[in-house]
């Protein structure tokens, strides 16, 4: 399956508390956070990109290895 590079992306990441955080590769915010990773899925749904972060993140506002919450 390909990925569309139009289509913002998922990746989630296990907290030290056992919850899931999702990150949108697009624009780096932290989606949802949820106790079970399933629970992330329509929540990833319903994202829609922030246009003034994203403008943000294109101008190096957020290296992309900082995906962080603290937004
Ligand atoms: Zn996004």
């Amino acid at each position: 399956m390909m990925p569309s590079p139009a289509q913002p992306h998922f990746p989630h990441r296990q907290n030290g508390d056992g919850s899931y955080d999702s990150i949108c590769t697009r624009c780096l915010a932290t989606v949802a956070t949820a106790q079970k990773e399933e629970q992330l899925y329509p929540c990833e749904l319903a994202h829609v990109c922030d246009r003034l972060r994203l403008y943000k993140v294109s101008q190096g506002w957020w290296p992309s290895a900082a995906a962080s919450k603290d937004v």
